[in-house]
């Protein structure tokens, strides 16, 4: 007797993710008037590049949440989200190993 196949789940796919993001991003705006990182007023007006812009940032960057969800994503600036970005790779600090005995 041949066994019924289940089908398999679908793994999502990338156009999935960013339909997911764009979606959830759009809402994040939709439903946020200040920016997470410094507690200002973001003009939605602003287009982009203008530093002062909207931008949806992660929480949990993406490359390590792989998390597109409404609760990862956070209304920012521009610069704000930028800078940010630069600030995480600047916090990495190297603690030295020197103690004193
Ligand atoms: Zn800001």
């Amino acid at each position: 007797m041949p066994e019924a196949v289940s089908p398999t789940p679908k793994t999502k796919s990338n156009r999935d993710n960013i339909t997911q993001y764009r979606k959830n991003a759009t809402q994040v705006i939709r439903l946020n008037d200040k920016c997470w990182l410094c507690g200002e007023a973001v003009d939605k007006k602003l287009k982009h590049p203008d530093p002062m812009s909207k931008s949806v940032d992660h929480v949990v960057p993406y490359v390590e949440s792989q998390d597109h969800s409404i609760d990862n994503l956070r209304l920012a600036h521009l610069q704000c989200n930028l800078s940010r970005g630069k600030k995480k790779a600047d916090a990495v600090r190297v603690t030295p190993y020197s103690r004193k005995w």
